[in-house]
């Protein structure tokens, strides 16, 4: 009886946390949070999170629902911690505390499990489409939200990498294409400074 009691206990307290973790406020105060299933634990070696992976989601529309669809869905298996769109719209769909399954099979600075210790951002465009542009509102957006990540993590400008930096085997990933970093590296700076 006292088991059956504790058992029942327990599982009301897994379903309670469960829930929780799929009802998380947004680590960024004003982004929409809408939480994907494609997530697991990051390592337990507990790696600190120093990375920010850059993706362009690469789909056939440039709708930002598009992509969040696609990371609702259990069956895609994929998913990122925030989706940008190009009007700087930020979505929310992994805490930062789990680890997101965005990079795949990676080898980046001897590291294999990217997902672990990095933050992955997915910026709506169309690698595929030539001519695609990065707009200021997408690039201000991904601006903010890489400051109120290092806000939380210590993320150095050297990694801030592309998806196609880390991917393995090299050229497995492209994107983002056209992406300009140091552009993003400046306003994050500016942004930072005391006003
Ligand atoms: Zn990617």
């Amino acid at each position: 009886m006292f088991v059956s009691s504790v058992s029942f206990v327990m599982v009301c307290l897994l379903v309670l946390l469960g829930g929780a973790a799929l009802h998380a406020a947004p680590d960024m105060p004003g982004a929409d949070f809408i939480p994907s299933p494609n997530f697991n634990a990051r390592a337990p070696e507990r790696v600190p999170i120093d990375v920010v992976v850059l993706h362009s989601t690469c789909m056939p529309t440039n709708e930002t629902d598009e992509t969040v669809r696609l990371f609702q869905s259990a069956a895609s298996k994929v998913s990122s911690h925030y989706v940008v769109g190009k009007d700087g719209r930020i979505v929310q769909m992994v805490s930062e505390q789990n680890r997101a399954w965005h990079a795949g099979v990676c080898l980046w600075q001897g590291r294999t499990d990217i997902n672990s210790c990095s933050v992955g951002i997915e910026m709506v465009h169309q690698d595929q489409t030539p001519g695609d542009d990065w707009p200021d509102a997408q690039m201000e957006a991904v601006a903010r939200l890489l400051l109120s990540i290092r806000a939380r993590h210590r993320v150095p400008n050297d990694h801030i990498i592309f998806h196609s930096e880390c991917a393995y085997p090299v050229g497995r990933k492209t994107d983002p294409q056209g992406f300009d970093r140091a552009r993003l590296l400046r306003m994050t700076a500016l942004l930072a400074l005391p006003k």
